[in-house]
């Protein structure tokens, strides 16, 4: 957890390009973009990903999916987003700090 760059990032540690912050959460500009609006909401806990999460985080992850419509309307993102939770290795997460994408402006590819 130490080592942990989202950690580090939510401490102010390590500089990031923050669109939003309150007592539980952070949100930053992803710093490869794959959309015009690409960021990550992570709680300033540390949570490995959303499989070991508990029943004592059920208040965070409401709060959390609550904030990303309010962050996304923030960006500008009135026509809609898309939020990504990629969880495990074999689900493509990179770095084990829970976070949710949040991707929006122009048109984004079908899966
Ligand atoms: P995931 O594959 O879901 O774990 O996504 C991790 C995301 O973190 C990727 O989209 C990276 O581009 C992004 N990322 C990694 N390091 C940083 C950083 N220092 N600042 C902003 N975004 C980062």
């Amino acid at each position: 957890m130490n080592d942990c760059i989202f950690c580090k990032i939510a401490a102010g540690q390590i500089p990031s390009d923050r669109v939003y912050e309150d007592e539980q959460v952070v949100v930053f500009r992803d710093i490869y973009p794959k959309a015009p609006v690409h960021l990550l909401m992570i709680p300033r806990e540390h949570v490995d990903s959303l499989e070991t999460v508990s029943a004592t985080h059920e208040a965070l992850l409401a709060h959390m999916l609550r904030t990303l419509p309010v962050v996304a309307h923030r960006a500008g993102l009135e026509g809609g987003f898309r939020t990504i939770i990629n969880t495990g290795r074999g689900g493509g997460q990179e770095v084990f700090h829970l976070h949710m994408h949040l991707l929006g402006g122009g048109t984004l590819p079908g899966f």
